[in-house]
Order: structure tokens, then sequence, then C-alpha cells
């Protein structure tokens, strides 16, 4: 996996502004693998996904970084600050596929991946989202030997699919503990890789640019010229030029 380079930085944003964030984070990465096909990246599981965009994200930008959420009561804004250590779930350390008994059921199921994510993408009924999910990420049901048709497995069995598939993909969903120092209010806040780092690239893409147009407008130099220079180096001309 290569840090992302200024040229990077643009053009990934440039790509990714006009689209979803699951097809926004394949992008970050295909950026970075560029040995990766689209499929391969798609296929990453999405605690494997978000585990790559950590470490993208320390790469490209280092271990810090700031987040901010506003309070569900009183609205207040917090900001807070974390290292890429404190978000990096322990891997289950199983491969899979996984198992599951539940309800004298017994499932075998893969884990969701970006293409399932977007087939739920817009649902806003998350039982018919589960239900889609197993259809997809089952491979195998049965009760007493005998199979079972996945369409027809309880809303109880699916829940209890959900949460192991969290368990065995832990990067998946990372929970921040939070307490609000207004209100005196806790809660847990799950925490969005993409959208965090989507915020930050595209608030360096625009930085980029700004500085392209001062020393374009400076010196006659080209984008591509500007853009392949070290941040130190455009940072000393930008000194110089304004
Ligand atoms: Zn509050």
């Amino acid at each position: 996996m290569l840090a992302l380079s200024a040229h990077d930085i643009l053009h990934v944003w440039e790509v990714g502004e006009g689209q979803h964030p699951f097809d926004r984070a394949l992008t970050l990465l295909a950026a970075a693998c560029p040995e990766l096909t689209r499929d391969e990246l798609a296929a990453l599981s999405v605690g494997q996904r978000d585990a790559w965009l950590l470490a993208l994200r320390e790469r490209t930008t280092g271990p810090r970084l700031s987040a901010f959420v506003g309070c569900p009561r009183c609205a207040e804004r917090l900001e807070f600050d974390l290292t890429v250590a404190d978000l990096r779930a322990e891997p289950s350390g199983d491969e899979g596929p996984w198992e599951l008994v539940a309800d004298g059921v017994s499932l075998r199921f893969r884990l969701p991946d970006s293409r399932d994510l977007a087939a739920v993408l817009g649902s806003q009924d998350p039982e018919a989202a589960g239900g889609v999910l197993a259809r997809r990420c089952v491979m195998h049901a049965s009760r007493d030997g005998e199979p079972v048709e996945v369409g027809e497995l309880s809303a109880g069995v699916i829940a209890r699919l959900a949460q192991r598939m969290v368990e065995c993909d832990p990067q998946a969903e990372v929970l921040l503990d939070l307490r609000c120092p207004t209100c005196g209010h806790s809660w847990h806040a799950l925490f969005d890789i993409v959208a965090l780092f989507w915020a930050e690239l595209a608030s360096q893409a625009k930085r980029l640019l700004r500085e392209v147009h001062t020393l374009a407008r400076a010196y006659g130099w080209r984008e591509a010229d500007i853009v392949s220079m070290s941040a130190r180096r455009r940072q000393l001309y930008l000194e110089m030029a304004t």
C-alpha cells in the first residue's frame, strides 16, 4: 500500500466527489493499491476495508486525527483527538467461512463486503436490509440436517446473524465512548473512517488547488509541476510569493 501523493489526493477527490461513500472508499484504496482490481477491493469485508483505510490514512497524514460530533441531547459540538491505534479493533483471528447456530438453524456464512452494502443502499427498513444481507452472505442453512431456504429465516435468526457478523469482523463497527462536558450525556457513537478520511481529503485537495492557483499566478508554472513538488518546497515558494 502506497501513501497518497498530492497528485493522488487531487485525482481521488475529483473522481470521488460525485460518488457514494462506498465507492469513495474503493476509489481511495484503488489509488493506494494499484496492484489490485476494483473487484478485488470490493470483495474485502467491510472490516478489512476499514482497516486498510485506517492504514492508508496513517501513511498519508500520520497517526493522529481530530474528529467532531454533535451531542444528541444538547447539540453541543464536541471535538476530540484520537490516534489510529485507538481505532484499530483486535482482529477476530478466524478465517471464513463462519458458522452460527441460532434457534436450531445452522448457518454457514461469509462477511458482508462493499457489494453487499451497495445492495442494501437506500433501504429504510433494517429488517428488510438484514434479509437481503442474509440472502447474499449465507452460503448454507439447515435444520436437523435438512436444508432451509434463507428467505424463510426468522427475524430473530437474522438479528443473531448480524450480531455474529460484527463479532467476526470487529473493525466494521468501531464504537466510541463519548461524554458531553456540557450536559453530562454519555453515549456510543459509530466511528466512520470513510466519512472522516473523505472530509480531510476534500479539504487537502482544495488547499492544494489554492496553492496551485497562487503559485501559477506568481511564477507561471504548470499545475503538474507544482503538484509534484514536495509540500515543504511548495510552502517555501508560497511564502515568497505572498
Ligand atoms: Zn450535551
